[in-house]
């Protein structure tokens, strides 16, 4: 018996710190949507008890340092689940990109499993179980747009934004999460999205709102730091995208684009600069499905 799930990127339309927490952990604010770059997670029973794991991508950890194996591993635990799993992921989202390639790998993997392991367990409770994971988890079990609280792990959930074009362009760098908070003084933050603003452009179906009120507190830590990342996000503007931003931590650099006659030619020019260059749709609407 096997499922398959689609496991979607995410991107940030605003990303704010609101302060650093005694434990080292930071408050966040951030508004988060997903888009049609897709990782596909193939889940196959196994009547041993043992979880296996290989992905279509060289550089993915195949071991418990991968967030998909931790999902299978918290469940098998808590549930007492007697059976196994051999997971396949097929990798399309790039790795340590700002784009929550494992945590929605992780989800999708939670999602699969309450199937395959007839767990009967509700999106809420595998979103509790996805936060000991990682902060994007819970809202990759969802999907969909969401505003994102606490650590990542309070969600409100939002209708659909206005249907449009995203372009993403990856430099050929991986950003560490760990790294950008570290050099991030909350103290200092020179720019704080207005994240009703966004609300207000999400919920009325704005695009120009969304488009010019895309805000990442964290741009300033690695675009100081990756002079690559300032490019791409000058290129893009030069280029004709409508509103711009980095995406997580970074690296990749989102164009958000209105009109499909501007798509090919803001995509051809980052692909003159850079090879991970993707045009896709915003999804936004909580398309967790289960393939099959
Ligand atoms: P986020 O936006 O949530 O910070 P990210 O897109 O920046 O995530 P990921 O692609 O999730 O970053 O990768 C971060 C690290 O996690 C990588 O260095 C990788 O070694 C590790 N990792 C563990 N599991 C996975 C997975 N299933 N897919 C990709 N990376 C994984």
């Amino acid at each position: 018996m096997r499922v398959s799930v689609k496991a979607p990127a995410k991107i940030n339309l605003t990303l704010d710190v609101l302060s650093k927490r005694p434990d080292g952990y930071h408050d966040v604010e951030m508004v988060m949507t997903t888009v049609d770059l897709a990782d596909r997670v193939d889940l196959t029973l196994l009547r041993s008890r043992e979880i296996l794991i290989d992905c279509s991508a060289s550089f993915v950890p195949l071991d418990q340092r991968n967030h998909a194996f931790k999902a299978a591993k918290l469940l098998m635990e808590r549930y007492s689940v007697d059976k196994g799993v051999h997971i396949y992921i097929d990798k399309h989202i790039p790795v340590a990109a700002g784009l929550a390639g494992g945590s929605s790998d992780a989800a999708a993997t939670l999602r699969g499993l309450n199937k395959l392991w007839n767990l009967g367990l509700t999106l809420d409770e595998l979103a509790t179980i996805g936060a000991e994971i990682g902060s994007d988890v819970p809202f990759c079990v969802y999907g969909g747009t969401a505003l994102a609280k606490g650590c990542g792990e309070k969600l409100t959930h939002l209708s659909s934004p206005t249907s449009c074009w995203v372009i993403l362009a990856k430099p050929p760098i991986g950003v560490s999460t760990a790294d950008v908070y570290g050099n991030l003084r909350v103290d200092q933050i020179k720019k704080h999205p207005n994240t009703e603003r966004m609300l207000d452009a999400i919920l009325s179906k704005n695009f120009s709102l969304m488009a010019n009120n895309l805000c990442n507190v964290l741009e300033e830590v690695t675009l100081t730091r990756y002079p690559q990342v300032m490019q791409i996000k000058e290129l893009m503007i030069q280029s004709g995208a409508d509103g711009v931003l980095m995406s997580g931590s970074g690296p990749t650099v989102f164009g958000l684009v209105q009109k499909e006659a501007k798509v090919h030619r803001i995509y051809n020019a980052l692909r003159g600069f850079v090879k991970d260059v993707y045009a896709v749709r915003i999804l936004g609407g909580g398309e967790t499905e289960i393939l099959d």
